[in-house]
């Protein structure tokens, strides 16, 4: 079986500045994100992004805007070296509706873990929110809660 490191979206891999990113001149990739990840694909790691886009329900944007962002997302990663396996992300609000795949919930990385035979056991969750925490766990993977906007290279420390 395979691992892999999920990763939020906002706040872990592009800076949050505690509103909705999806213009592109709003889009910044952390510092030490890059660097975290090359490390992580060393040691044999997929990387696989889990995201609440729940802005799409809300009409705060559409869902092409999250595709150009994660386009932009796979590609920043592509040229570094480390692609991404997968970007899963809940296009729900719980204001408005109900679902199964919205963070706390743990579907998103269940059917990941499934697609691609990965052993939850070994495989980790970097989020900055709570609701990261309680989705990996949820679905027996280690979380691993990080303060918005800080990848700091200490982070592979809790990695095996
Ligand atoms: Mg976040
Ligand atoms: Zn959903």
């Amino acid at each position: 079986m395979k691992k892999a490191i999920f990763l939020d979206r906002d706040g872990v891999i592009n800076y949050d500045p505690d509103d909705y990113i999806y213009r592109m001149e709003d889009f910044r990739f952390l510092d030490n994100l890059f660097e975290i990840a090359k490390e992580v694909t060393k040691r044999g790691y997929q990387i696989i992004v889990i995201t609440n886009q729940g802005g799409i329900n809300k009409k705060r944007y559409s869902t092409e805007d999250v595709e150009r962002i994660h386009a932009h997302v796979e590609k920043g990663f592509k040229e570094n070296g480390t692609p991404i396996t997968e970007i899963y992300y809940c296009p729900h609000h719980s204001d408005l509706q109900k679902c199964m795949c919205r963070k706390p919930g743990s579907l998103m990385v269940e059917r990941a873990l499934a697609k691609y035979n990965i052993d939850p056991s070994k495989s980790y969750f970097i989020g900055d929110k709570q609701r990261d925490i309680v989705c990996a766990e949820g679905a027996g993977v280690k979380g691993i809660k990080i303060d918005v906007n800080q990848m700091k290279l200490s982070i592979l420390e809790q990695i095996d």
